[in-house]
């Protein structure tokens, strides 16, 4: 199916606006006009709501949050920036693994399980797209998600 990516924003916002609004942390979106790709909804909702629930999670009160997506030539590009914790360098290959925590998030009061991102790659892997991050600790992270437009796996 055919879905649009402002309308899907439109559903995962008021989710996320919730805990984020609780943290007092500000959350942006920039959308290039009407952006729309060939993919199951229900997957691509996934991704946007595990990065920007990571986002607000290991970004201390009062951070900034920004979803941008942008369409380039043969994908979407989705880029999820927070200006939280950070990532060690050691702790970035890991943190697509099952079950994987960084040793800080596990005493946090998130109580998340490690899957989050997981799930996100495999929904990646399945669409042919790539996923990489960019960050730094104390100073934020940036996710980057490609997504070919055409995706051969959804009706
Ligand atoms: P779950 O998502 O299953 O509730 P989780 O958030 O701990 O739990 P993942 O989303 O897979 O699991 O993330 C794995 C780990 O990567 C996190 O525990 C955290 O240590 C680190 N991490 C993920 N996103 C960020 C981020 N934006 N900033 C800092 N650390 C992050
Ligand atoms: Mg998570």
């Amino acid at each position: 199916t055919t879905i649009n990516f402002n309308r899907l924003i439109n559903e995962v916002l008021p989710i996320i606006q919730q805990r984020a609004e609780q943290k007092g942390i500000s959350l942006t979106t920039d959308v290039t006009k009407d952006i729309t790709m060939h993919a199951d909804g229900k997957r691509i909702k996934q991704i946007l709501i595990n990065l920007l629930t990571n986002a607000i999670s290991y970004t201390p009160e009062n951070g900034d949050v920004n979803l941008s997506i942008t369409d380039e030539e043969e994908n979407v590009h989705i880029t999820v920036t927070d200006n939280g914790i950070g990532i060690d360098q050691e702790a970035i290959p890991r943190i697509f693994e099952r079950f994987y925590r960084v040793d800080k998030a596990r005493s946090r009061d998130t109580g998340g399980t490690g899957l989050g991102l997981a799930i996100v790659k495999h929904i990646v892997e399945v669409h042919d797209g790539k996923i990489s991050v960019d960050s730094k600790l104390g100073e934020g992270s940036v996710f980057h998600v490609l997504l070919p437009k055409y995706d051969k796996t959804s009706p």
